[in-house]
C-alpha cells in the first residue's frame, strides 16, 4: 500500500497538461458529448479484463470466488446523477492520483498541440483523440470515483470539478472495482434518462463482451399488481470477434475498433476470420486510415490484444505482430494457447509463432488485393508506407512479397509506382533501377543529379523517407536489376538509349578537353580539402555543378541524417564536385584567374551544397564572395 496514505482528504493539483486539457473539456460544447459513456464503459471493461487475467495466477483476488464480471449503470433524474460501476481490478490511492490526475497520457500533449485557437473547431477534435476518463467532464460538473483495488482492504474516493485540483480521501464500505458518479450539468441531464442510456450503449458499446446492465432507479416502485422493475442488460454481451461476420454491421466493427484499437478514425481495412486446422484461432484486425501520432515513438505500445479463450492476456506481447505491421490493431483469440503461463513464456510459444505467421500471411494477401485499387491503396501507403518499408530489411522470408507491395514516388509523374511498373518501362540498355534519396520531394525533383536521366527519359525513384537509406542497400536487387543511386551512377548513363531525336553528344575537340582538365586542376587547387575530388559530369545538362558522394561511400542524404542524430561518422563523408563542361558559366570560368577565380570556385561549391540541401559552412564568406562577384558583374 501507499506510503503517502492518509486518512484525511488531500487536495492535489492536476498535472499542467491535464489541467489544460480539462479546461477545454469542461467548457466543451462538443456535439458528440455522449461519447463519454463509451469511454467510461471501455475503461470498466478493460479493468475487468485485467482482473480476470491477474486472477489466473492469484484466484484469491476475486474475493467472492466468483468471476461474474459486469458493468452497472444507474441513473437518477431527480438528483441528476449517473453512476457507472464495475467489479474489475480497481485502483489504490497512488493509482487514482497517477491515472486520474498527475500522469498525462501521450495523447494529451498531442491533443493540445493540435489546437488551433478556434474554440468550436478545437472542441470537435476531442472525439478524435479519445480523452478517455476526462471526457466525463463534458457532461458533469463534479465527478467522484469510489474505488477499491482487488486484494486491498482500504477504499478511496477521488473527486473533482475538473478545475485545477482534485481531492483524494479514504472511503469505507467500497466494493471491489470502481464506481464513478457523475453529477450531471443542467444541460446534460438527458444522460440520466434510461432511453438515452439504452440508445448510447447500443450505438457505442454493444461489442463489449461483458453485460452492461441498467439498474432500476432506486425509487422505482412497482405499480400495484406489476412486477418489480428488473435490471436490464443493454448490450449483446458477447465477444464481438466470436460472432459470425454476417451478424456484425459496419458500425459495430467501427465501434469495436474504437474500443479495442483506441483509434478514432474509420478503419481503412477490417480483417475478420477464423482459422481452423493445425492451429485454431480467431483474428479481428484493423488497419487505421490515419497515421497515429505516436507511430514512431520508441515506447509505443502494441495495439493487438491477445486473448486465450476469451480471457484477455496482454496487449504488450513483444512480437505478437512484426514491428513493420505495428499500425495493425485488434484482437487475436486462440484456444490452442495455454491460459496460465507467464507472458514471457507465451512470447516464445511455438503455437503463437504459427498464429503470427498465419496472420501476417493473411494481412499481406489482403493488402495485395487492396493494392489493385491504386487510389485506395495510396491512402494506406501514405499513412503507413514508411513503417511498412521496415519489413524490407527485417522480414527476409517475405521480402519479395513486401517489395511488390511497396510504392514509390518517381520522376514519371505524381502517382505512386511499384517496382514492377518501373521495371516494365525501363529503357533499352538500362540495366539498373535508379533512385535518389533526400528529405524533400520538391528538392529532389529539382536536383541537378537528375538532369542527365531526365534528358534521356530514364525514370528515377524519389525516396524521401529516412528508412529508404537502410532498406535499399539491404534489398539491393529487384528482378535481377540492381537498385542504383543516381548520385553514384553517372558513369553508366552512356549505355542507355535516350528518347528518339535526342541530340548526339557534340564531338569534343582535343583543345577543349585540355582546357577542361586545366580547369579541374585549378578548381582542385582552389578548393583544397573542401572537396574530395572535382570531375567532369555526364549527368548535368542544365546546371553548372552538382555535389555527389564519393563512389562506394555513404550517400550525402544518409550523412546528413546521421549528423542530425549527432552521429559523427556522418560528418566525415567526402564529396565530389562535378562540373558541366558544356555550361556557359564553366566555359567562362576557364578564362578567369586570381581572387575572382577562387571566389567563383567557392560560390559554385556553395551553390551545389544549397541545391543538395546542405548548409553553407561559412555564410559570412559566402556573402562576401557573392558581393564581390556581383560588384564586378554589375557594370
Ligand atoms: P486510457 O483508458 O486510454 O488509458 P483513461 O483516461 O480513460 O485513459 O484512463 C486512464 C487510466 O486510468 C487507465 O489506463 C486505467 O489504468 C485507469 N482507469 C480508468 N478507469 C478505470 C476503472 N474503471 N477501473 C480501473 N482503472 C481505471
Amino acid at each position: 500500500m501507499s506510503t503517502t496514505e492518509d486518512t484525511a482528504a488531500q487536495n492535489l493539483s492536476f498535472q499542467a497538461e491535464v489541467a489544460k486539457l480539462l479546461d477545454i473539456v469542461v467548457h466543451s460544447l462538443y456535439s458528440n458529448r455522449e461519447i463519454f459513456l463509451r469511454e467510461l464503459i471501455s475503461n470498466a471493461s478493460d479493468s475487468c479484463d485485467k482482473l480476470r487475467y491477474a486472477a489466473l495466477t492469484q484466484p484469491s483476488l476475486l474475493e467472492d470466488g466468483g468471476g461474474a464480471f459486469a458493468i452497472h449503470l444507474s441513473a437518477d433524474a431527480k438528483t441528476k446523477t449517473l453512476t457507472i460501476s464495475d467489479n474489475g481490478i480497481g485502483m489504490n490511492r497512488d493509482e487514482l492520483v497517477a491515472n486520474l490526475g498527475t500522469i498525462a497520457k501521450s495523447g494529451t500533449s498531442e491533443f493540445l498541440k493540435s489546437l488551433s485557437g478556434d474554440a468550436a473547431k478545437d472542441v470537435n477534435q476531442i472525439g478524435q483523440f479519445g480523452v478517455g476518463f476526462y471526457s466525463a467532464f463534458m457532461v458533469a460538473d463534479k465527478v467522484e470515483v469510489f474505488s477499491r483495488k482487488a486484494g486491498d482492504q482500504q477504499g478511496w474516493v477521488w473527486s473533482s470539478d475538473g478545475r485545477g485540483t482534485f481531492a483524494i480521501a479514504t472511503a469505507e464500505g467500497i466494493g471491489r472495482g470502481a464506481r464513478i458518479v457523475l453529477h450531471l450539468k443542467d444541460e446534460a441531464k438527458e444522460f440520466a434518462e434510461p432511453h438515452r442510456l439504452r440508445e448510447i450503449v447500443r450505438t457505442y458499446s454493444d461489442h463489449i463482451a461483458l453485460p452492461v446492465i441498467l439498474d432500476p432507479a432506486a425509487d422505482a416502485k412497482p405499480k400495484e399488481g406489476d412486477e418489480a422493475p428488473q435490471p436490464e442488460t443493454l448490450n449483446s454481451a458477447s465477444a464481438l470477434w466470436m460472432r459470425s461476420k454476417s451478424e456484425i454491421t459496419a458500425d459495430q466493427y467501427k465501434e469495436f475498433y474504437h474500443h479495442v484499437g483506441h483509434g478514432f478514425d474509420e478503419p481503412w481495412h477490417t480483417l475478420h476470420y477464423r482459422a481452423e486446422g493445425a492451429v485454431e484461432y480467431t483474428a479481428l484486425l484493423f488497419i487505421p486510415t490515419q497515421k497515429p501520432f505516436d507511430l514512431f515513438h520508441p515506447d509505443r505500445k502494441g495495439h493487438v490484444k491477445l486473448y486465450v479463450n476469451r480471457v484477455f492476456i496482454s496487449d504488450q506481447l513483444e512480437g505478437l505482430m512484426p514491428r513493420y505491421l505495428r499500425f495493425v490493431r485488434g484482437v487475436i483469440d486462440s484456444s490452442d494457447l495455454p491460459l496460465n503461463v507467464s507472458r514471457e513464456l507465451l512470447q516464445s510459444n511455438p503455437t503463437l509463432k504459427k498464429i503470427q505467421s498465419g496472420i501476417v500471411q493473411r494481412l499481406l494477401k489482403d493488402l495485395k488485393k487492396r493494392a489493385e485499387n491504386a487510389a485506395e491503396y495510396n491512402v494506406f501507403w501514405k499513412s503507413f508506407g514508411p513503417v511498412f518499408k521496415e519489413g524490407l530489411y527485417e522480414d527476409h522470408e517475405r521480402r519479395d512479397e513486401l517489395v511488390d507491395l511497396a510504392r514509390f514516388q518517381s520522376t514519371a509523374g505524381d502517382g505512386l509506382v511499384s517496382l514492377k511498373e518501373y521495371a516494365s518501362r525501363m529503357k533499352d540498355g538500362q540495366d539498373a533501377i535508379y533512385y535518389i534519396t533526400g528529405d524533400n520531394l520538391n528538392a529532389l525533383k529539382a536536383s541537378p543529379q537528375l538532369e542527365g536521366f531526365l534528358a534521356k527519359g530514364v525514370e528515377v525513384l524519389l525516396l524521401t523517407d529516412p528508412i529508404d537509406e537502410f532498406w535499399v542497400p539491404s534489398v539491393g536487387v529487384y528482378d535481377k536489376k540492381p537498385l542504383r543511386s543516381v548520385a553514384e551512377a553517372g558513369a553508366d548513363l552512356g549505355g542507355i538509349k535516350g528518347a528518339d531525336g535526342e541530340k548526339k553528344d557534340e564531338e569534343v575537340g582535343a583543345a577543349a578537353e585540355q582546357a577542361t582538365s586545366d580547369l579541374i586542376g585549378k578548381l582542385k587547387a582552389a578548393l583544397g580539402d573542401a572537396v574530395a575530388d572535382v570531375k567532369v559530369s555526364n549527368r548535368l545538362t542544365g546546371s553548372p555543378v552538382c555535389l555527389v558522394a564519393e563512389s562506394g561511400g555513404m550517400s550525402l542524404h544518409l550523412a546528413r541524417l546521421m549528423k542530425q542524430h549527432g552521429e559523427t561518422a556522418g560528418m566525415a563523408v567526402r564529396k565530389v564536385l562535378e562540373i558541366n563542361a558544356k555550361h556557359d558559366l564553366i566555359k567562362r570560368l576557364m578564362t578567369v584567374s586570381g581572387d575572382t577565380f577562387d571566389d567563383a570556385a567557392f560560390l559554385l561549391l556553395d551553390q551545389a551544397r544549397i541545391v543538395e540541401g546542405e548548409a553553407v559552412p561559412d555564410p559570412a564568406a559566402f556573402a562576401r564572395r557573392l558581393s564581390s562577384v556581383m560588384a564586378k558583374g554589375l557594370v
